[in-house]
C-alpha cells in the first residue's frame, strides 16, 4: 500500500514569490494548502497550475497577523499537520523612520513576524507529534543589512532570521528542520514604484531574480537532500550581499 502523499503549507501564496513556491511544491508531490489574504481571483488560478501538477490544493484565505482567524483556519489541519510549512506573506510599508506613523511600523512586524508566529505556533505542536517537518521562513537582504525607508521591514525580517535560528535549536531533536530563505529584489508587485533601472545597477548580476529562483531554494530545503540543514539562512540576491 503506498503511504498519503505530503502536504505544505505556504502563507501569501496567491501571487509572487509564494505562488511560485507553492507550484514548485506541487511539482515536487506535495499536496497544498494555499493561504493568502484577499486576491481570490489570483489565488484561484495559483490553484489550477497546481492541480495541473496532479496534486491537491485547498484555498485557505486568512490574515495571518489575525491569531483567532489563523487558529480557526488551520484547524482542519490539526489532525494531518503538514510536513512543509513557509511563512511567506509580507508587504511593506516604507518610510523614513522620523515619518513613519505607527500603522506602517505595526502592520509591518504584525504580518511578517507576528504572522510567523500565530501559524507557526499552531502547527507546531502537531508536526512535534509526528516527528518530523521542514519550516522556511521567506526573510529579505533587508534583514541581513540596511535599507533607508525599512526600519519596520528591517527589524521584522531580522526577527524572522533570529526567531528561525533558536526555533531551528528547539525542535532539532524532534526531526524539524527550520531554515530562513533571504531574498534580494525579486520581480513582483512588491517592488511596484521603486526605481527599478536604479536598483538593478547595484545587483551584481545585472538583473532581478525571478519568484522561480526562491521557490528552487525552498524546494531543496524541503527535499531528502537538505536533511542536515537546520538553522540557517539562505540568500538569493545576486550577490547583492554576501553573508
Ligand atoms: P507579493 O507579490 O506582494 O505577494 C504577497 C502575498 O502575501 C500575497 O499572496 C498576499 O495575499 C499575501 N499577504 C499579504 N499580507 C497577508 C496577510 N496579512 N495574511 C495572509 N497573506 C498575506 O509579495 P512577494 O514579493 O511575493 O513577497 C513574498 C515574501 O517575500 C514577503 O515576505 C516579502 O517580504 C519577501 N521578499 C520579497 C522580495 C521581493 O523583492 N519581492 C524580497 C525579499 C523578500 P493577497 O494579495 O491575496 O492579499
Amino acid at each position: 500500500m503506498s503511504s498519503p502523499r505530503l502536504s505544505a503549507l505556504i502563507t501569501g501564496a496567491s501571487k509572487g514569490i509564494g505562488a511560485a513556491i507553492a507550484v514548485q511544491l506541487a511539482q515536487d508531490g506535495f499536496d497544498i494548502f494555499l493561504n493568502y489574504r484577499s486576491d481570490h481571483t489570483q489565488a484561484k488560478k495559483v490553484a489550477e497550475q497546481i492541480e495541473a501538477a496532479g496534486v491537491s490544493c485547498t484555498l485557505l484565505p486568512f490574515d495571518v497577523a489575525d491569531g483567532d482567524a489563523v487558529e480557526k483556519q488551520l484547524a482542519l489541519l490539526l489532525d494531518a499537520p503538514p510536513f512543509v510549512l513557509v511563512n511567506n506573506a509580507g508587504f511593506a510599508a516604507d518610510s523614513l523612520f522620523g515619518m513613519m506613523d505607527d500603522n506602517s511600523w505595526k502592520s509591518v512586524i504584525d504580518v511578517h513576524l507576528n504572522g510567523f508566529f500565530n501559524v507557526t505556533r499552531t502547527l507546531l505542536p502537531r508536526m512535534m507529534r509526528k516527528r518530523k517537518g521542514r519550516i522556511v521562513n521567506i526573510a529579505s537582504t533587508a534583514g541581513q543589512t540596511g535599507n533607508p525607508g525599512q526600519a519596520n521591514y528591517s527589524a521584522a525580517k531580522a526577527g524572522l532570521i533570529g526567531a528561525t535560528r533558536s526555533l531551528a535549536v528547539e525542535v532539532a531533536k524532534r526531526n524539524i528542520l527550520v531554515n530562513a530563505v533571504a531574498p534580494g529584489f525579486i520581480e513582483t508587485e512588491m517592488l511596484d514604484g521603486l526605481p527599478v533601472d536604479e536598483i538593478k545597477k547595484r545587483v551584481p548580476l545585472g538583473r532581478f531574480g525571478r519568484p522561480e529562483e526562491v521557490a528552487y531554494m525552498v524546494s531543496f530545503l524541503c527535499s531528502d537532500k537538505a536533511q542536515y540543514i537546520t538553522g540557517q539562512t539562505f540568500s538569493v540576491n545576486g550577490g547583492i550581499y554576501a553573508s
